[in-house]
């Protein structure tokens, strides 16, 4: 099951923005599957999550800050050329409905996963947000939302993160730091931001020169994971930074290619294919015109390992 919005891809322009945060992704993945593929997936379309959603990770008082210009500035890194609100038709806080309803695709994946066993939010993946702060682009954390919301409602009783973006997923380790009902995974680049890293129940590094280890260091990993951690259900955070097409100048350290970057996603998601563990999958960073393919990869496989791609 796949989730998604016309509305995901915001017009970053009317408020003033411009930084190469690819919103069109989930869009370009669904053009792709009816062109390539010939298969129009069902798409359902995500409500926003409450304020009490988002409480269940941040404070009150971060959540108050967000009202502010001068926060949303701040957590998505713009500079004075990035940034020219004399060009803006809305203000920066009003960006905030367009996270509330990321955040909602993020739950309706987690809640459509442990039903069906596979979902895919074609979004969200704020995976640096910690409770009192948003940070390196986001916002709100999406993924540790939702891992409460349903732990709450008792969907589950226990989550694995297994975090595959470039960058670590320091907000998850911070957040589930003393919950040992949330086992975090990260794996990630060593010469990467952070550059202080904060420390997941399991976290690998992986230096530029040891790039061509990664489908080796990653598989490791996960047999290392569920060796300490046996889940009821994954949330697979699958950013597509690490490809060598990917625009952020900070992810230089880390030049996957597609076909890597494919065989990344397949071993997860076989993974706990096989395991029995129902999956969510969401995307996480990716910057530039390009990575919406590694992404439209890694959807293709988890329609495929469901047996929804009709083609
Ligand atoms: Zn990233």
């Amino acid at each position: 099951m796949l989730i998604h919005s016309a509305a995901y891809n915001t017009n970053l322009a009317a408020f003033g923005i411009d930084k190469p945060f690819a919103l069109d992704r989930g869009a370009q993945v669904l053009k792709a599957l009816q062109e390539r593929d010939g298969h129009r997936p069902a798409v359902l379309s995500p409500d926003p999550i409450s304020a009490a959603h988002a409480l269940m990770v941040h404070s009150n008082e971060y959540l108050d800050s967000l009202k502010n210009a001068d926060t949303w500035i701040k957590i998505l890194e713009l500079k004075d050329e990035e940034y020219r609100p004399e060009l803006a038709t809305r203000e920066l806080p009003e960006l905030l409905d367009d996270i509330l309803l990321k955040c909602g695709g993020t739950l309706l994946a987690c809640e459509l996963a442990l039903k069906f066993d596979m979902a895919a939010n074609l979004g969200g993946g704020y995976h640096h947000a910690f409770p009192g702060e948003g940070r390196g682009y986001c916002v709100l954390h999406d993924i540790a939302i939702a891992i409460r919301s349903i732990k709450r409602r008792r969907m589950i009783s226990s989550a694995m993160i297994v975090d595959v973006d470039f960058h670590q997923g320091d907000g998850s380790a911070v957040i589930f730091k003393n919950d040992p009902s949330v086992f975090t995974f990260s794996i990630h680049s060593k010469e990467g931001w952070p550059e202080e890293k904060q420390q997941s129940d399991l976290d690998v590094e992986v230096s530029e020169a040891e790039s061509h280890l990664y489908l080796e260091k990653l598989a490791e990993g996960l047999e290392e994971a569920l060796d300490q951690f046996e889940p009821d259900f994954v949330l697979y955070v699958a950013g597509s930074d690490p490809y060598e097409k990917d625009v952020l100048p900070g992810t230089r350290f880390m030049n996957l290619s597609l076909d890597t970057l494919r065989k990344r996603d397949q071993l997860v998601i076989d993974y706990f294919a096989e395991e029995g563990v129902p999956l969510a999958m969401v995307f996480a960073g990716g910057y530039g015109p390009d990575v919406w393919e590694v992404h439209y990869n890694a959807v293709r496989h988890l329609l495929d390992r469901s047996g929804e791609l009709v083609t």
